[in-house]
């Protein structure tokens, strides 16, 4: 039995296929062009999933997709993304009568929490936090061996959670959230107020090839010991772990595990953040969970193909 996962992501949609132990057999991508429209779109899916189809036959028993955005898992339906524009677009049940095969669909940060428990872990932990560090925040839990997704699948939003009273104005719209502070575009505003020369900071730490003001550049920096740029992850360390002591807290988890391009940049982050966990009055979360950090940057897309498998074939 092989698994099909799908990330659908604002530039490429992204599918592959896995067996049962998450081993990648083959990939295809597609531009996502969302301007098309979303049924033009679930038609170009569904040729990709045929294309798949045509080297691993019957082989192939569910399809899952990771979407980011509001999702409702239970009608299948995207109910609101920002980076493709898209609102109340039914993928499910359009995909499943264009392919004949069973199809699931959740928010991408709860298929990376999936992807996580399975292969991270190995379904060792079944009370786990997944935190997502890219451009925003996302998160996912499994809490119990089960993916937890709350009464309208929105459970996890802890990009949003308040850190700072009255704080930095979050891509939300409101003020101090999580991700206001610990996404990478709010690491890279506070760096803007720190560091003066931008051009030749990005010249000395940018990436070969890649001259850009983004983490990488913030990571090299402080790597070659800029006073600056190691305060930056310092603070980002101190709001990540604000946020995550609450969510400790909350749902005393075995493990958490951080994902996504920010947490490369763990080295400098790490003592700050465990510094706030470790200096909780309320001890026992704290002293039981595990802390990891995962560089499977397609955590998402295996979560997405092995929760397919899981569930769409009941
Ligand atoms: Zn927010």
């Amino acid at each position: 039995m092989l698994g099909i996962g799908i990330d659908i992501g604002g530039t490429n949609t992204k599918l592959v296929v896995v067996n049962r132990d998450g081993k990648l057999l083959a990939q295809e991508r597609f531009r996502t062009e969302p301007a098309r429209g979303h049924a033009d779109f679930v038609k170009r899916l569904a040729a990709a999933v045929e294309t798949l189809r045509k080297d691993y036959g019957r082989q192939l028993a569910a399809v899952g997709i990771g979407a980011a955005g509001d999702v409702d898992p239970d009608k299948g339906v995207l109910r609101f993304a920002a980076n493709l524009g898209w609102r109340n677009v039914n993928i499910v049940k359009p995909l499943e009568k264009l392919t004949g095969l069973p199809c699931v669909m959740e928010n991408d940060a709860n298929m990376a929490a999936w992807g996580a428990f399975e292969l991270e872990l190995k379904r060792k932990c079944v009370n786990l936090l997944t935190l997502t560090l890219g451009t925003g925040i996302g998160s996912g839990l499994v809490l119990d061996g089960k993916l937890y997704h709350g009464s309208t699948g929105s459970a996890g939003e802890a990009g949003h959670l308040k850190v700072q009273l009255d704080g930095r104005r979050c891509n939300c719209g409101g003020k101090g959230c999580l991700e206001a502070y610990c996404g990478s575009y709010a690491i890279m505003a506070r760096a803007h107020e720190v560091i003066d020369k931008e051009e030749a900071f990005v010249k000395k730490y940018g990436a070969p090839g890649r001259q850009k003001f983004n983490t990488i550049c913030l990571t090299n920096a402080a790597e070659a010991g800029h006073a600056g740029a190691r305060r930056i992850w310092e603070e980002t360390g101190f709001y990540l772990g604000q946020g995550l002591a609450s969510l400790i807290l909350v749902l005393n988890p075995d493990c958490v595990v951080l994902t996504g391009g920010v947490s490369k940049a763990r080295k400098w982050f790490m003592p700050a953040m465990q510094s706030v966990l470790g200096s909780q009055q309320f001890e026992t979360p704290f002293a039981k969970v595990k802390i990891k950090v995962s560089d499977n940057a397609d955590l998402g897309s295996y979560g997405a193909a092995l929760f397919g498998l899981e569930h769409g074939l009941k």
